[in-house]
């Protein structure tokens, strides 16, 4: 989608700080960290959010995402210390871009609930 700004990152037409990638997703730092360590995992398919990851192919899809969020928790050093994986969904889950990402958070101590 043109007018996605994570799709503009996956494309290359907008710079991020690039974590790691394969064929299917990108991590990347956010823009904004809440943490010393705060990287974005997408999907270089547009969907919306976590709600449109349905199916067969959403599942495994998700499946993935999380397993690739780890293995980049790993490389950055956060295993020893631990980290919070996260999606903000739709307006009440304060999604703010409206594809799909996993939050990786670290580096600090994390409270909880959130706000
Ligand atoms: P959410 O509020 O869960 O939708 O998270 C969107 C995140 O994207 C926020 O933490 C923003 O700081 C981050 N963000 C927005 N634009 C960019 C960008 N160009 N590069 C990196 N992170 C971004």
């Amino acid at each position: 989608m043109s007018d996605c700004i994570f799709c503009r990152i996956a494309q290359g037409d907008i710079p991020s700080s690039l974590v790691e990638r394969n064929s299917e997703m990108i991590a990347f730092r956010d823009i904004q960290p809440q943490a010393p360590t705060h990287v974005l995992v997408i999907p270089v398919k547009h969907l919306d959010s976590v709600r449109d990851a349905s199916g067969t192919d959403g599942e495994a899809l998700l499946g993935r995402m999380l397993a690739f969020t780890a293995r980049v928790a790993t490389s950055l050093g956060l295993d020893a210390g631990g980290y919070r994986i996260v999606t903000n969904t739709g307006d009440h889950g304060g999604q703010s871009v409206r594809h799909l990402h996993l939050h990786l958070l670290g580096g600090r101590q994390l409270h909880w609930p959130p706000g």
